[in-house]
């Protein structure tokens, strides 16, 4: 049988093609080695999400006071939350394989290996038995990057986001080598349950690449809170649980390294016309390869290493692929209006251009900024905290093209000022948009 789609790697952009191509009456088969939901469901967002939860609960319930609840022996069972972050995985992983099978896509379990193409027709060896497909599209996301630091191979003192995922039991102490995404959420789990945390970060800032007025703000809690961050300071060397940075030494039972990940190429060796782009898929704006009928969405292809952009993108590539069959409607992916969330505490979420990537691009703006506390919802839910929220508008044509928010929970509604960007909205357009009150979202027409 000659598939209409045969589909490498089964996470968000993945499963998200499969659900789509065979709704629309196509022929699927979707390869995985391991379990559907790829990264995300898997060993990353959503086991995350669910552990930073349960300390979050831990720590609120340590921090009752200032609402005047008196909570006493308050404990926490670590191995506990690592057991309901299982059931969440698992649940949520047969979901996904409930609806590729209502779909009737053909799911099958182990390494696929792409072999040819013969008369514009993919061949893929997967268990031994060889598949045929008119289009191929390559899902198979990304690796933990492993830095070229002495120290680091065979030592079992290291983790990676996975294994730090996987462990039943807390490290005493941790250092955290990487302040971007996966170590300052990592570091708001560890210290909300006790664990005395250092962060070491090479550049001179943490999250370098959101807004740094929105981050000065978790950095000067974070800090006060107690958690040892270093900035501008370089790994040299780790042995064991000690690393050694800028001549000095940080010891801990632990060290986490989370440095960015690399798109994951292994078992493409025959496309090996297939253009990369920095070590990941190049793609047009369907996604397409600049081999015939291969396509590639998700981490793979190097754009943003968000699950949401992995499953647009999947969706942009899928519209392409059958458009001249069903007449349908053929749209693109805007990399400019993504929305991002960093699940510290408190939460930062933003989209579009901050203040100084449209300097670099040389765009006039008008900042708008404002601190959370303006918000009731705010005021009644976050004692002690500010937070900040900025609005970047282009002065050129009065269009609003970048939000940035801390303050919980900014992450619901960051895809309202998504809207915004995505559509062009001027502050007077999104002025007319109604906001329920009172919540914390109302921050954003106190912008306008
Ligand atoms: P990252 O690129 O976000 O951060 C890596 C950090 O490590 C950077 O700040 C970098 O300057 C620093 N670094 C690099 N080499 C170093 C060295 N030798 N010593 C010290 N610091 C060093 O990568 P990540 O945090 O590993 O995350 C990987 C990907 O996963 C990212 O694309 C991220 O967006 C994605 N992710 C997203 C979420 C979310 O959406 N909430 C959560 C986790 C991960």
């Amino acid at each position: 049988m000659k598939y209409f789609l045969a589909i490498i790697g089964g996470g968000p952009a993945g499963y998200t093609a499969a659900e789509k191509a065979s709704k629309a009456g196509k022929d699927v088969i979707l390869f995985e080695q391991t379990s559907l939901g790829g990264t995300c469901l898997n060993v990353g967002c959503i086991p995350t999400k669910s552990l930073l939860y349960g300390a979050k609960q831990y720590y609120n319930a340590m921090h009752a006071q200032k609402y005047g609840v008196t909570a006493t022996g308050v404990t926490f069972d670590f191995a506990a939350m690592q057991k309901r972050k299982t059931i969440v995985v698992r649940k949520l992983v047969a979901g996904i394989k409930q609806r590729l099978n209502n779909e009737h896509c053909t799911v099958v379990n182990g390494v696929a290996k792409v072999l040819d193409n013969i008369r514009q027709v993919w061949r893929i060896e997967c268990n031994g038995v060889e598949y045929e497909a008119e289009n191929l599209m390559i899902c198979t996301g990304s690796t933990n990057f492993v830095p070229p630091i002495p120290g680091i191979k065979d030592n079992p003192a290291i983790w990676d986001s996975t294994d730090a995922l996987a462990a039943t039991e807390l490290p005493e102490s941790i250092v955290i080598v990487g302040g971007g995404v996966i170590g300052m959420e990592f570091a708001t789990l560890y210290h909300e349950l006790g664990v005395p945390v250092t962060v070491i970060e090479a550049m001179p800032t943490i999250l370098p690449n959101l807004d740094q007025e929105v981050v000065q703000v978790l950095l000067d809690k974070y800090r006060k809170a107690g958690i040892n961050i270093l900035t501008s300071t370089k790994v040299e060397s780790i042995d064991g649980g000690k690393v050694t940075a800028n001549g000095e030494v940080y010891e801990a039972e632990k060290v986490l390294v989370s440095v960015g990940r690399r798109a994951n190429l292994q078992g493409l060796e025959a496309l090996n016309d297939i253009e990369l782009e920095r070590g990941a898929i190049k793609i047009d704006e369907f996604c397409r390869t600049n081999l015939p009928n291969v396509y590639a969405c998700g981490d793979v292809t190097g754009k943003i290493m968000l699950a949401h952009v992995a499953s647009r993108q999947a969706e942009v590539a899928v519209e392409h692929m059958l458009k001249e069959i069903v007449n349908c409607q053929l749209s693109t992916i805007n990399y400019s209006a993504i929305p991002s969330v960093v699940y510290t505490n408190p939460e930062i979420a933003s989209v579009g251009l901050t203040e100084a990537q449209a300097e670099a691009n040389a765009i006039p703006v008008e900042v708008r900024k404002l601190p959370m506390t303006f918000s009731g919802r705010f005021m009644a839910e976050n004692d002690g905290e500010t937070g900040l929220c900025k609005m970047i508008i282009d002065s050129r044509n009065n269009t609003i093209i970048g939000v940035h928010c801390i303050g919980n929970p900014c992450s619901e509604f960051i895809a309202a000022a998504s809207c915004a960007v995505q559509n062009g909205y001027t502050p007077e357009d999104f002025e007319q948009v109604v906001f329920p009150h009172p919540t914390v979202s109302e921050i954003l027409h106190e912008l306008l």
